[in-house]
């Protein structure tokens, strides 16, 4: 009867299945996720990404995988899912699942399917107005952990938040993260390293990645970073198809290549590869699947467009922002950027974030050609950059995502898109009908 129920109402990327499915039985998540083998994926930037890997590394390895292409990472999308991806007997097609989860829906999702394993790509200051500051982020999550006491965790070694979620659980953990010899892969931002969670000292590094990433440890009582099991030792070459790295794990070292460029894809290529270790799979499934590994819907994705290459990465907290704007500013050649910025639910009514984005780097770069400003936020997103440094002569505020398409179309250099969520979607709607790629729910 339900499968007749979620039939007739359809999927289209809605909980509406979901929510009218769990009013006849609450746990009904449960009944499809029990023959299953799940890996579910949290944490603030690159959840979307670390799914495609992780999945695309199942199938390539001849796997049946189940993945949700909508979106939904709640407790009712999840349920609409699942439910929609059985056979007539309510058993799963698929014997595994990667599933994107809310951070703070893993508390609801984790107890029902019982993960085998759990993923967290980082923690970063995110969504303000719904989540306050990284620590509570942090304590939704473990909230989730403390409720899944059997599910191998897959935590970022590097990460000061991620790290604190292993004190006091008994669950297994898998730690990846990049050799210190990588260097700093810019800007160092400590705002959200927190504190020693064992004695409340501030941090000291022995070296940094980017941001709070790095080698972290307590001064006073020794607590640490882990060694990792899953362990990027250099990354030799990086364009805009991706990179050339060494990736370490059960004492071999091999070069490798991600098809998806920039330094938290590398991160997120070694937690997929610590995912897959979490299965119980052989690490090499996902080594050699990375170099075929494709974009998410506005995740690096290029789009052809009047014979230049426009290449969209979603931006939406400043971490990430800052993180694409050393990528962008890491090729020496002249290029555009368009920035996007929306203040919807999907994105977070607060866009306070602005300010403490590091817009002064992307305006110092003396090969950015045009800056092009969108959004419903454009303004006050233009004032701030006029304030980062950025020549008026220079900047262009579109308001028209037509005529913006447009007028890219003239462009002659490489022009990277950096929009936040909903500003992502509009923006690819308008470029579609020239570029040929695919709406998100064909
Ligand atoms: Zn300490």
């Amino acid at each position: 009867m339900i499968r007749t129920v979620l039939r007739k109402t359809g999927r289209g990327g809605t909980a509406l299945p979901g929510t009218v499915a769990m009013k006849i039985s609450r746990n009904i998540l449960s009944v499809p996720a029990k023959d299953m083998e799940i890996v579910l994926v949290t944490g603030t930037n690159g959840k979307t990404t670390t799914c495609n890997m992780i999945e695309h590394a199942l199938t390539d390895g001849g796997h049946d995988c189940h993945r949700d292409k909508s979106g939904a990472n709640l407790l009712h999308g999840i349920t609409s899912d699942l439910l929609c991806d059985t056979n007539w007997l309510g058993k799963p097609n698929s014997h595994y699942a990667v599933l994107e989860v809310d951070e703070a829906a893993l508390k609801q999702v984790a107890p029902l399917i019982h993960p085998k394993a759990i993923v967290v790509t980082n923690l970063f200051t995110d969504q303000a107005d719904r989540f306050g500051s990284v620590e509570n982020t942090r304590k939704e999550i473990k909230k989730g952990i403390l409720l899944s006491p059997d599910s191998v965790l897959v935590l970022n070694a590097q990460d000061t938040q991620s790290a604190a979620l292993a004190l006091g659980v008994p669950n297994k953990v898998i730690w990846y993260g990049l050799d210190g010899s990588v260097g700093e892969q810019g800007d160092v931002d400590l705002s959200d390293a927190g504190k020693c969670p064992k004695c409340g000292s501030a941090y000291e590094y022995d070296y940094h990645i980017y941001a709070h990433l790095g080698g972290f440890r307590c001064p006073k009582c020794g607590y640490a970073h882990h060694e990792p099991d899953v362990t990027v030792t250099s990354i030799d070459k990086m364009d805009t198809s991706g990179s050339t790295i060494h990736l370490r794990t059960d004492g071999k070292e091999e070069e490798v290549f991600v098809a998806l460029p920039a330094v938290y894809n590398v991160y997120n290529a070694a937690a997929c590869v610590g995912a897959i270790k979490a299965m119980g799979l052989p690490a090499s499934e996902a080594i050699q699947s990375l170099a075929t590994v494709q974009s998410a819907f506005g995740r690096m994705e290029t789009f052809e467009l009047g014979g230049n290459v426009l290449q969209m990465i979603l931006v939406k907290n400043p971490a990430g922002c800052n993180q694409a704007f050393t990528y962008v500013t890491s090729f020496g050649d002249p290029f555009n950027a368009v920035l996007c910025l929306n203040n919807r639910t999907g994105d977070g009514h607060d866009f306070s974030w602005i300010e403490n984005t590091d817009y002064e780097k992307l305006c110092a770069d003396p090969h950015l050609q045009k800056l092009y400003v969108c959004g419903d936020r454009a303004q006050d997103l233009y004032d701030r950059l006029l304030r980062a440094g950025a020549h008026q002569e220079n900047m262009e505020l579109v308001t028209d995502y037509s005529k913006l398409v447009d007028e890219l179309e003239q462009e002659t250099c490489t022009t990277f898109l950096l929009p936040n969520y909903t500003a992502m979607m509009e923006l690819r709607t308008a470029l579609s009908p020239k570029t040929g790629n695919k709406e998100f729910w064909e």
